[in-house]
Protein backbone atom coordinates (compact mmCIF):
# COMPACT_ATOMS: atom_id res chain seq x y z
CA UNK A 1 0.00 0.00 0.00
CA UNK A 2 2.61 2.65 1.00
CA UNK A 3 4.46 1.45 -2.27
CA UNK A 4 1.40 2.12 -4.20
CA UNK A 5 1.08 5.78 -2.62
CA UNK A 6 4.59 6.21 -3.31
CA UNK A 7 3.92 5.89 -7.12
CA UNK A 8 0.77 8.38 -7.25
CA UNK A 9 3.08 10.85 -5.51
CA UNK A 10 6.13 10.37 -7.49
CA UNK A 11 3.71 10.74 -10.79
CA UNK A 12 1.68 13.04 -9.95
CA UNK A 13 4.73 15.53 -9.01
CA UNK A 14 6.51 14.32 -12.17
CA UNK A 15 3.60 15.66 -14.08
CA UNK A 16 2.94 18.80 -12.30
CA UNK A 17 6.67 20.41 -14.04
CA UNK A 18 7.10 24.17 -13.61
CA UNK A 19 5.73 23.65 -17.81
CA UNK A 20 2.77 22.35 -16.90
CA UNK A 21 -0.17 23.36 -18.93
CA UNK A 22 -3.18 24.52 -17.14
CA UNK A 23 -4.53 21.06 -19.22
CA UNK A 24 -2.04 18.61 -18.19
CA UNK A 25 -2.86 20.76 -13.94
CA UNK A 26 -6.33 20.40 -14.23
CA UNK A 27 -6.36 16.57 -15.35
CA UNK A 28 -3.86 15.52 -12.79
CA UNK A 29 -6.21 17.28 -9.92
CA UNK A 30 -9.31 15.07 -11.51
CA UNK A 31 -7.27 12.02 -11.72
CA UNK A 32 -5.93 12.17 -7.96
CA UNK A 33 -7.97 14.14 -5.91
CA UNK A 34 -11.40 14.23 -7.82
CA UNK A 35 -14.76 12.73 -6.92
CA UNK A 36 -13.26 9.06 -7.77
CA UNK A 37 -9.53 9.68 -8.00
CA UNK A 38 -6.69 7.56 -6.86
CA UNK A 39 -6.35 9.44 -3.35
CA UNK A 40 -10.04 9.11 -2.79
CA UNK A 41 -10.27 5.72 -3.74
CA UNK A 42 -7.87 4.35 -1.23
CA UNK A 43 -9.58 6.43 1.52
CA UNK A 44 -12.52 4.57 0.91
CA UNK A 45 -10.64 1.91 1.44
CA UNK A 46 -9.23 2.43 4.40
CA UNK A 47 -11.64 -0.25 6.46
CA UNK A 48 -10.31 -3.07 4.64
CA UNK A 49 -6.95 -2.81 6.26
CA UNK A 50 -5.45 -3.75 8.87
CA UNK A 51 -6.39 -1.59 12.02
CA UNK A 52 -2.74 -0.64 12.72
CA UNK A 53 -2.06 -0.03 9.12
CA UNK A 54 -5.06 2.75 8.72
CA UNK A 55 -3.50 5.31 10.78
CA UNK A 56 -0.08 5.56 8.99
CA UNK A 57 -1.62 4.87 5.37
CA UNK A 58 -4.41 7.50 6.34
CA UNK A 59 -1.47 9.99 7.43
CA UNK A 60 0.47 9.60 4.21
CA UNK A 61 -2.49 9.74 2.03
CA UNK A 62 -3.13 13.25 3.36
CA UNK A 63 0.63 14.43 3.40
CA UNK A 64 0.18 13.73 -0.42
CA UNK A 65 -2.74 15.27 -0.65
CA UNK A 66 -2.20 18.48 0.68
CA UNK A 67 1.64 18.17 -0.92
CA UNK A 68 -0.13 17.98 -4.41
CA UNK A 69 -2.53 20.64 -3.57
CA UNK A 70 -0.28 23.00 -2.58
CA UNK A 71 1.94 22.22 -5.76
CA UNK A 72 -1.28 22.62 -8.28
CA UNK A 73 -1.84 25.90 -6.42
CA UNK A 74 1.81 26.97 -6.63
CA UNK A 75 1.36 26.09 -10.29
CA UNK A 76 -1.72 28.26 -11.05
CA UNK A 77 -0.67 31.35 -9.57
CA UNK A 78 2.57 31.02 -11.43
CA UNK A 79 0.15 30.54 -14.91
CA UNK A 80 -1.81 33.30 -13.98
CA UNK A 81 1.14 35.37 -13.68
CA UNK A 82 2.82 34.71 -16.93
CA UNK A 83 -0.83 35.21 -18.82
CA UNK A 84 -0.58 38.82 -17.54
CA UNK A 85 3.13 39.36 -18.16
CA UNK A 86 1.91 38.36 -21.63
CA UNK A 87 -1.22 40.66 -22.05
CA UNK A 88 0.52 43.18 -21.01
CA UNK A 89 3.70 42.59 -23.52
CA UNK A 90 1.23 42.68 -26.34
CA UNK A 91 -0.55 45.97 -25.32
CA UNK A 92 2.84 47.63 -25.04
CA UNK A 93 2.47 51.04 -26.16
CA UNK A 94 4.60 51.29 -29.90
CA UNK A 95 5.16 54.77 -30.34
CA UNK A 96 6.30 54.74 -33.77
CA UNK A 97 2.82 53.64 -34.70
CA UNK A 98 1.24 56.59 -36.76
CA UNK A 99 -0.89 58.86 -34.77
CA UNK A 100 -4.51 58.80 -34.70
CA UNK A 101 -6.42 61.74 -37.48
CA UNK A 102 -9.06 63.95 -35.51
CA UNK A 103 -11.29 65.41 -38.25
CA UNK A 104 -11.46 69.27 -38.09
CA UNK A 105 -14.34 70.92 -38.61
CA UNK A 106 -13.96 74.06 -40.70
CA UNK A 107 -15.73 77.25 -40.34
CA UNK A 108 -19.40 77.41 -42.34
CA UNK A 109 -18.98 79.69 -45.60
CA UNK A 110 -21.90 81.92 -44.65
CA UNK A 111 -19.93 82.34 -40.91
CA UNK A 112 -16.73 83.49 -43.12
CA UNK A 113 -18.49 85.73 -44.99
CA UNK A 114 -20.00 87.36 -42.31
CA UNK A 115 -16.97 87.45 -40.49
CA UNK A 116 -15.10 89.04 -43.64
CA UNK A 117 -17.93 91.47 -43.85
CA UNK A 118 -17.53 92.79 -40.16
CA UNK A 119 -13.51 92.66 -40.60
CA UNK A 120 -13.38 95.13 -43.23
CA UNK A 121 -16.70 97.33 -42.04
CA UNK A 122 -14.65 97.10 -38.14
CA UNK A 123 -11.32 98.68 -40.04
CA UNK A 124 -13.90 101.59 -41.20
CA UNK A 125 -14.64 102.02 -37.96
CA UNK A 126 -18.14 100.12 -37.07
CA UNK A 127 -18.59 98.81 -33.81
CA UNK A 128 -20.58 95.17 -33.66
CA UNK A 129 -24.06 95.47 -31.82
CA UNK A 130 -26.12 91.90 -31.36
CA UNK A 131 -29.72 92.48 -31.36
CA UNK A 132 -32.88 90.35 -30.48
CA UNK A 133 -34.04 87.61 -33.33
CA UNK A 134 -37.64 88.03 -31.21
CA UNK A 135 -39.19 91.42 -31.79
CA UNK A 136 -42.32 93.28 -31.39
CA UNK A 137 -43.87 95.39 -33.91
CA UNK A 138 -42.29 98.58 -32.75
CA UNK A 139 -39.32 98.27 -33.20
CA UNK A 140 -39.81 95.69 -36.43
CA UNK A 141 -42.12 98.25 -38.10
CA UNK A 142 -43.77 101.06 -36.27
CA UNK A 143 -39.93 102.49 -35.26
CA UNK A 144 -38.82 101.94 -38.38
CA UNK A 145 -41.80 104.23 -40.69
CA UNK A 146 -43.48 101.78 -41.82
CA UNK A 147 -47.30 102.46 -42.83
CA UNK A 148 -50.10 100.45 -40.51
CA UNK A 149 -51.04 98.76 -43.63
CA UNK A 150 -48.04 97.87 -44.97
CA UNK A 151 -47.42 94.48 -47.07
CA UNK A 152 -44.66 93.46 -45.01
CA UNK A 153 -47.26 93.76 -41.55
CA UNK A 154 -49.17 90.85 -43.50
CA UNK A 155 -49.15 87.32 -42.34
CA UNK A 156 -48.27 86.30 -45.56
CA UNK A 157 -44.77 87.60 -44.77
CA UNK A 158 -43.80 87.44 -41.62
CA UNK A 159 -43.54 84.79 -38.56
CA UNK A 160 -45.80 86.19 -35.50
CA UNK A 161 -45.27 84.73 -32.43
CA UNK A 162 -48.04 84.86 -29.23
CA UNK A 163 -48.08 87.68 -27.18
CA UNK A 164 -48.02 90.27 -29.83
CA UNK A 165 -44.18 89.26 -30.59
CA UNK A 166 -42.93 88.39 -34.04
CA UNK A 167 -39.30 87.10 -35.80
CA UNK A 168 -37.45 90.04 -37.06
CA UNK A 169 -37.88 90.09 -40.92
CA UNK A 170 -34.72 92.52 -41.11
CA UNK A 171 -31.67 93.37 -38.85
CA UNK A 172 -33.11 97.00 -38.94
CA UNK A 173 -34.27 96.65 -35.52
CA UNK A 174 -30.78 96.65 -34.54
CA UNK A 175 -30.91 100.58 -35.13
CA UNK A 176 -34.41 101.12 -33.18
CA UNK A 177 -32.43 98.81 -30.14
CA UNK A 178 -29.06 100.34 -30.05
CA UNK A 179 -30.46 104.01 -30.44
CA UNK A 180 -32.56 103.40 -27.52
CA UNK A 181 -29.53 102.38 -25.26
CA UNK A 182 -26.87 105.33 -26.63
CA UNK A 183 -26.76 108.96 -28.37
CA UNK A 184 -25.03 109.71 -31.51
CA UNK A 185 -22.01 110.29 -32.62
CA UNK A 186 -21.76 106.27 -33.50
CA UNK A 187 -21.12 103.89 -36.32
CA UNK A 188 -22.51 100.62 -35.54
CA UNK A 189 -23.22 97.62 -37.39
CA UNK A 190 -26.10 94.74 -36.28
CA UNK A 191 -25.52 90.89 -37.87
CA UNK A 192 -27.65 88.39 -37.47
CA UNK A 193 -30.88 85.95 -38.30
CA UNK A 194 -33.60 87.73 -40.26
CA UNK A 195 -36.90 85.52 -41.21
CA UNK A 196 -39.69 85.35 -43.84
CA UNK A 197 -42.48 83.09 -45.11
CA UNK A 198 -40.39 82.32 -48.12
CA UNK A 199 -40.47 78.85 -49.34
CA UNK A 200 -36.81 77.66 -49.45
CA UNK A 201 -34.92 77.87 -53.33
CA UNK A 202 -32.46 78.98 -55.19
CA UNK A 203 -32.57 82.87 -54.48
CA UNK A 204 -34.57 82.67 -50.75
CA UNK A 205 -34.96 81.28 -47.54
CA UNK A 206 -37.26 81.99 -44.86
CA UNK A 207 -33.76 82.13 -42.46
CA UNK A 208 -31.30 84.06 -43.41
CA UNK A 209 -28.69 86.48 -42.22
CA UNK A 210 -28.31 90.26 -42.82
CA UNK A 211 -25.89 92.90 -41.81
CA UNK A 212 -27.22 96.22 -41.03
CA UNK A 213 -25.00 99.65 -40.69
CA UNK A 214 -25.63 103.00 -39.14
CA UNK A 215 -23.45 106.23 -38.90
CA UNK A 216 -25.17 109.07 -37.19
CA UNK A 217 -23.87 112.29 -35.99
CA UNK A 218 -24.66 115.92 -35.63
CA UNK A 219 -27.18 117.32 -38.31
CA UNK A 220 -24.76 118.08 -41.67
CA UNK A 221 -21.98 116.34 -40.57
CA UNK A 222 -23.05 112.93 -41.42
CA UNK A 223 -24.20 113.21 -45.70
CA UNK A 224 -24.84 111.17 -48.53
CA UNK A 225 -22.07 111.78 -49.75
CA UNK A 226 -20.38 109.75 -46.17
CA UNK A 227 -22.74 107.22 -47.18
CA UNK A 228 -20.96 106.77 -51.10
CA UNK A 229 -17.94 106.93 -49.71
CA UNK A 230 -18.01 104.37 -46.95
CA UNK A 231 -19.97 101.68 -49.46
CA UNK A 232 -17.84 102.29 -51.98
CA UNK A 233 -14.92 101.78 -50.11
CA UNK A 234 -16.56 98.80 -48.71
CA UNK A 235 -17.39 96.93 -52.16
CA UNK A 236 -13.95 97.39 -53.33
CA UNK A 237 -12.25 95.88 -50.25
CA UNK A 238 -15.07 92.86 -50.59
CA UNK A 239 -15.39 92.38 -53.88
CA UNK A 240 -12.52 93.83 -55.38
CA UNK A 241 -12.12 96.88 -57.38
CA UNK A 242 -15.28 97.15 -59.12
CA UNK A 243 -17.04 99.57 -61.07
CA UNK A 244 -20.08 100.50 -58.82
CA UNK A 245 -23.35 102.80 -59.02
CA UNK A 246 -26.20 104.31 -56.93
CA UNK A 247 -29.54 103.49 -58.22
CA UNK A 248 -32.57 105.77 -56.40
CA UNK A 249 -34.79 103.35 -54.23
CA UNK A 250 -37.44 103.59 -51.88
CA UNK A 251 -37.30 101.98 -48.34
CA UNK A 252 -39.70 103.30 -45.45
CA UNK A 253 -36.75 103.86 -43.27
CA UNK A 254 -34.51 106.11 -45.35
CA UNK A 255 -35.03 109.33 -47.46
CA UNK A 256 -33.52 109.45 -50.51
CA UNK A 257 -33.03 105.62 -50.30
CA UNK A 258 -30.89 104.14 -52.87
CA UNK A 259 -29.54 100.37 -53.64
CA UNK A 260 -25.97 99.97 -54.52
CA UNK A 261 -24.77 98.09 -57.41
CA UNK A 262 -21.48 95.92 -58.92
CA UNK A 263 -20.58 95.35 -61.78
CA UNK A 264 -21.94 91.59 -62.18
CA UNK A 265 -18.80 89.68 -60.75
CA UNK A 266 -19.93 86.41 -63.58
CA UNK A 267 -19.83 88.41 -66.82
CA UNK A 268 -17.67 91.98 -65.65
CA UNK A 269 -20.83 94.03 -66.80
CA UNK A 270 -20.62 92.39 -70.85
CA UNK A 271 -24.24 91.31 -69.68
CA UNK A 272 -25.03 87.54 -69.03
CA UNK A 273 -28.22 85.72 -68.04
CA UNK A 274 -27.52 85.83 -64.06
CA UNK A 275 -27.56 89.42 -64.29
CA UNK A 276 -30.56 89.28 -66.89
CA UNK A 277 -28.20 91.21 -69.52
CA UNK A 278 -27.92 94.51 -67.90
CA UNK A 279 -24.11 93.69 -66.56
CA UNK A 280 -24.83 94.75 -62.86
CA UNK A 281 -25.89 93.00 -59.98
CA UNK A 282 -27.86 94.72 -56.31
CA UNK A 283 -25.30 93.94 -53.39
CA UNK A 284 -27.14 96.16 -51.13
CA UNK A 285 -30.01 98.69 -50.04
CA UNK A 286 -28.95 101.78 -48.01
CA UNK A 287 -30.13 105.78 -47.72
CA UNK A 288 -30.52 108.19 -45.16
CA UNK A 289 -32.01 108.00 -42.59
CA UNK A 290 -35.57 109.04 -42.47
CA UNK A 291 -36.68 111.81 -39.81
CA UNK A 292 -39.39 109.46 -38.91
CA UNK A 293 -37.04 106.97 -37.38
CA UNK A 294 -35.04 109.29 -35.42
CA UNK A 295 -38.16 110.74 -33.88
CA UNK A 296 -38.96 107.40 -32.86
CA UNK A 297 -35.86 107.13 -30.49
CA UNK A 298 -36.78 110.60 -29.60
CA UNK A 299 -33.63 112.44 -31.80
CA UNK A 300 -33.99 115.30 -33.12
CA UNK A 301 -33.73 115.01 -36.45
CA UNK A 302 -33.19 119.23 -36.84
CA UNK A 303 -30.34 118.02 -34.59
CA UNK A 304 -29.01 114.69 -35.87
CA UNK A 305 -28.34 112.87 -39.09
CA UNK A 306 -27.02 109.47 -40.92
CA UNK A 307 -27.48 106.98 -42.87
CA UNK A 308 -28.13 103.25 -42.80
CA UNK A 309 -27.55 99.98 -44.90
CA UNK A 310 -28.13 96.71 -45.10
CA UNK A 311 -27.45 93.82 -46.94
CA UNK A 312 -28.39 90.19 -47.12
CA UNK A 313 -25.16 87.83 -46.24
CA UNK A 314 -26.25 84.33 -48.18
CA UNK A 315 -26.99 85.98 -51.39
CA UNK A 316 -23.52 88.14 -51.34
CA UNK A 317 -21.93 85.00 -50.45
CA UNK A 318 -23.60 83.37 -53.62
CA UNK A 319 -22.12 86.25 -55.57
CA UNK A 320 -18.69 85.98 -53.56
CA UNK A 321 -18.41 82.32 -53.92
CA UNK A 322 -19.78 82.25 -57.32
CA UNK A 323 -22.66 78.94 -56.02
CA UNK A 324 -26.16 79.10 -58.20
CA UNK A 325 -28.15 77.73 -55.26
CA UNK A 326 -28.87 79.09 -51.61
CA UNK A 327 -30.29 75.97 -50.23
CA UNK A 328 -26.49 74.12 -50.54
CA UNK A 329 -25.66 76.63 -47.57
CA UNK A 330 -28.87 75.28 -45.40
CA UNK A 331 -28.60 71.77 -46.13
CA UNK A 332 -25.30 70.56 -43.85
CA UNK A 333 -23.97 68.23 -46.75
CA UNK A 334 -20.07 68.21 -45.97
CA UNK A 335 -19.04 67.53 -49.40
CA UNK A 336 -20.49 70.72 -50.16
CA UNK A 337 -19.04 72.59 -47.17
CA UNK A 338 -15.68 70.91 -46.98
CA UNK A 339 -15.13 72.57 -50.29
CA UNK A 340 -14.55 76.22 -48.69
CA UNK A 341 -11.21 76.15 -46.30
CA UNK A 342 -12.15 80.13 -46.29
CA UNK A 343 -13.31 82.66 -48.27
CA UNK A 344 -9.71 84.47 -48.16
CA UNK A 345 -8.06 81.01 -49.09
CA UNK A 346 -6.15 81.31 -45.74
CA UNK A 347 -6.93 78.84 -42.59
CA UNK A 348 -8.34 80.06 -39.65
ZN1 LIG B 1 -23.65 89.14 -65.65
Amino acid sequence: MKEQLEGIRRRALAELSDHATAEAIEAVRVRVLGRSGELTEIMRGLRDLAPAERPLVGKLVNEIKSEVESRIAALQTNLRGRELERSLGEAKLDVTLPGMKIPRGRIHPVTQVIEEMLDILGEMGFEVEYTQDVEDDFHNFAALNFAPDHPARDTQDTFFLPGGLLLRTHTSNGQIRVLERRRPPLAVVCPGGCYRRDDPSVRASPAFNQIEGFMIDRHGRITMSHLKGVLTEFANSFYGETPVRFRSSFFPFTEPSAELDIHCLLCAGAGCPVCKHSGWTEVLGCGMIHPNVLRAVKLDPAEYQGFAFGMGVERTALMKLGIDDMRLFFENDLRFLAQFPSVNGGVR
